[in-house]
């Protein structure tokens, strides 16, 4: 048994949900043959440090200065190829998903996608934004999957770090072509929305996008990620890159505050993996506090700025 596993990095450093695909194809391969694939513009882009997988391979093309998902896609197919790989995983983000449905493509095999345990040809996957689990048989030659974030338990690796091969995989020209060719910052002040320990949240109760002004206070005095609903992004007060649910990022902090947010479905689905929520809401009746640890009844513009001036009045002493 032979695991690939797809790792995605930021500054450097592996990012969680890799090192949760990472477990996760480690206990495929039965702890045996695992293997990791990332791919940069230089060699030096190999993750430094242990890590749960026997090889790094370090796909190096020019095209990688840049995220393109079809020639990384690519990358992974040649390499899976070379080394008989049983399974590829990868991690069940945006990129990770995107990247992995290329590979399927280019293989013409199934992927399942967002799964949160793999017995042999069974997986358990998360659909419909996390409202149901499926139960599935994977009947393909390669295991094509990504892992749910926050599904499995990162292991960071212990010991010697992993070799490090590099390649120079051959790319076509429809795969140099889809690339990304700019970036526009996300608004979260530094913190990570995805990984963050505390997160802020506000929705269409914020009232506008300056009703975000003692939401902003609050996560930076808590060092938290800004996050938000589907209504406050489709009403332009906040960009996509903040918003928490179905559609958007799925979180798992230790404390989720939501302010003004009635709790539907498809928000639920993004930020179940809370570990406590408190809502503050107008509103005695509104869905989110079934699902709440902590509540506070009342106008978020009053509660959220009296919040924040007893932590600071706590702090001051
Ligand atoms: C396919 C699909 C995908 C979707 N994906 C997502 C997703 O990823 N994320 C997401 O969030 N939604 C998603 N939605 C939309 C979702 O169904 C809801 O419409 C949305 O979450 C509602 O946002 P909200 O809670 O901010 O607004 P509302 O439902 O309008 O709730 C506003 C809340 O604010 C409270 N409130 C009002 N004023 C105040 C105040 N001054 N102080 C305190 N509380 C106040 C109200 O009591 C109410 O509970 C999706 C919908 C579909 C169909």
């Amino acid at each position: 048994m032979t695991a690939l596993v797809y790792l995605e990095q930021t500054d450097g450093a592996v990012d969680e949900p890799s090192l949760q695909a990472a477990a996760l194809a480690s206990s495929l391969a039965g702890g045996a043959d695992v293997n990791a694939v990332v791919a940069g513009d230089t060699v030096e882009l190999a993750p430094a440090g242990p890590l749960p997988v026997d090889a790094v391979h370090v796909a190096v093309h020019d095209a990688f200065g840049s995220y393109a998902p079809l020639a990384i896609a690519e990358a992974i197919v040649e390499l899976a190829g070379r080394m008989g790989a049983t399974s590829v995983v990868g991690p069940g983000t945006e990129r990770g998903n995107e990247v992995l449905a290329h590979v399927a493509a280019l293989l013409d095999l199934p992927l399942a996608a967002n799964c949160v345990s793999v017995s042999g040809d069974g997986v358990t996957r998360v659909r419909w934004g996390g409202s149901l689990l499926e139960e599935a048989r994977v009947d393909a030659p390669t295991l094509l999957l990504t892992v749910q974030p926050h599904a499995v338990a990162a292991e960071p690796g212990a010991g010697d770090p992993p070799r490090v091969d590099m390649f120079t995989p051959a790319l076509s020209d429809a795969a140099l072509a889809l690339r990304v060719i700019e970036r526009v910052g996300a608004s979260t002040g530094g913190v990570s929305l995805a990984d963050a320990k505390v997160v802020v949240s506000g929705g269409r109760g914020a009232g506008s996008e300056e009703g975000f002004a003692p939401i902003e206070e609050l996560a930076e005095l808590l060092e938290a990620a800004v996050g938000c609903s589907r209504a406050v992004t489709m009403a332009g007060w906040r960009p996509h890159t903040d918003q928490v649910g179905q559609t958007g990022t799925k979180i798992a902090p230790e404390i989720y505050i939501a302010c003004g947010i009635s709790g539907a479905t498809q928000h639920m689905a993004g930020c179940k993996g809370a570990k406590r929520i408190l809502a503050i809401n107008a509103d005695p009746e509104a869905p989110i506090l079934q699902s709440a640890d902590y509540a506070v009844i009342g106008d978020l513009h009053e509660i959220v700025p009296a919040i924040s001036a007893a932590i600071r009045a706590v702090r001051s002493g």
